[in-house]
């Protein structure tokens, strides 16, 4: 698991900081990576739900004494994983004041009273070739996810409308006791024991979910995978999860990215590297050579003594960047093929060869031959 940041920088405010500045510092990081305002940017969520925690901590004066003195490790299960969601929601009655600000600022998302169920999430692994990873690709996939049943659209009553508000709570899925105490009269709120929150009763359920509001359909949904993603990278698709029982909102499809391997190419980051092997002819004498690329076949030409080692980069081969920051290289590594067996002829010529002195190694730029060299240094 990864390392927590500290609460106090994750809501960017000092370790004094008064109950009335975390309130505000939270709300400004709560506004700014609300999912629905981030719908492709899968790190949101995450950066919100930290959020919520550290605002879940440090709101609270004992749980906040608690983590001053023993940091993360004093918070033990209570904050285990962090809130859900739906507490994270619930939770912004008190931040946002009620009903008021916030949800009009994204709209739909339900604060206090009746609670909005969200559907559980979808987990797909999709492959992706190297040339799909380079360019981007849109691909349809086909997923078996629980959509609102269309009988009863999602309400499981029967025709969808043999569906009354609560008599306890009237339609609120709350209800508010009035509580004496010794600072005089408090009101507090607790779950509809009769609808357990919902609101709503149904007498006659639907025919066709049964009651459960929901039907399981395959579905073909295209999805746009940007260029540049990686191994384990998850992407996630809001509202493309299962929809929940007797209604509310759909979780999500989260696609993680599994990588291909090519058979020629390796992937470096935004680069691309593949080995090319020349015969030490042509690294003698130089040649036009072909090499496989993400886009075809593409002509270089190996200049005369080359050395095994080299690397020659074809600018803009590579993969275009995630974050739009332009494309990758392809870079070719240049190895020398030594022949392992020749014939008479070959090794004639070779044998020729090898008592010319240009063709004894000459690293170095000196006149010194590099056996030379080596030799000096043993004496
Ligand atoms: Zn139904
Ligand atoms: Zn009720």
């Amino acid at each position: 698991m990864a390392e927590k940041r500290d609460y106090y920088e994750v809501l960017g405010v000092a370790k004094n900081a008064a109950a009335d500045e975390i309130k505000k510092a939270y709300r400004k990081v709560a506004i700014k990576y609300h999912p629905d305002k981030n719908p492709d940017d899968p790190t949101a969520e995450d950066k919100f739900k930290e959020a919520a925690e550290a605002y879940e901590v440090l709101s609270d004066e004992q749980k906040r004494a608690r983590y001053d003195q023993f940091g993360h490790r004093g918070m033990g299960g209570a904050s285990g994983g962090g809130p859900n969601m739906e507490d994270i929601f619930s939770q912004f009655g008190d931040i946002f004041g009620g009903g008021g600000g916030f949800e009009g600022f994204f709209g739909g998302r339900q604060g206090g009273g009746r609670r909005v169920r969200k559907g559980s999430n979808l987990r797909i692994k999709l492959k992706l070739d190297l040339e799909e990873v380079a360019n981007g690709v849109e691909k349809k996939i086909k997923v078996k996810r629980y959509v609102a049943c269309s009988t009863c659209t999602g309400t499981g009553a029967k025709n969808g409308t043999d569906l009354k508000d609560c008599g306890t709570c009237h339609g609120q899925g709350q209800v508010k006791r009035v509580v004496n105490t010794m600072l005089g009269q408090m009101v507090s709120s607790s779950t509809c024991p009769t609808c357990q929150g919902e609101g709503k009763i149904v007498s006659a359920k639907c025919d066709v979910c049964h009651g459960e509001g929901r039907e399981l359909k395959e579905e073909i949904i295209p999805i746009n995978i940007p260029a540049g993603v990686a191994e384990g990278m998850q992407l996630s698709m809001n509202g493309k999860g299962n929809y929940p029982e007797r209604g509310g909102v759909a979780g999500d499809l989260l696609i993680q990215i599994e990588e291909e391997p090519h058979e020629l190419l390796k992937r470096d980051g935004n680069n691309i590297m593949f080995d090319q092997y020349i015969s030490f002819v042509d690294a003698a004498l130089g040649a036009n050579i072909e090499v496989p690329t993400i886009e075809g076949k593409v002509k270089i030409k190996v200049d005369p003594g080359t050395q095994p080692g080299k690397i020659l980069r074809l600018r803009g081969k590579g993969i275009k960047d995630l974050n739009g920051y332009g494309r990758g290289d392809q870079l070719i590594h240049i190895n020398v093929w030594t022949p392992k067996s020749v014939n008479s002829e070959e090794r004639q010529i070779l044998e020729k060869l090898r008592d010319s002195q240009n063709f004894a190694p000459n690293p170095g730029k000196n006149d010194k031959g590099f056996f030379e060299k080596v030799k000096e240094y043993f004496q």
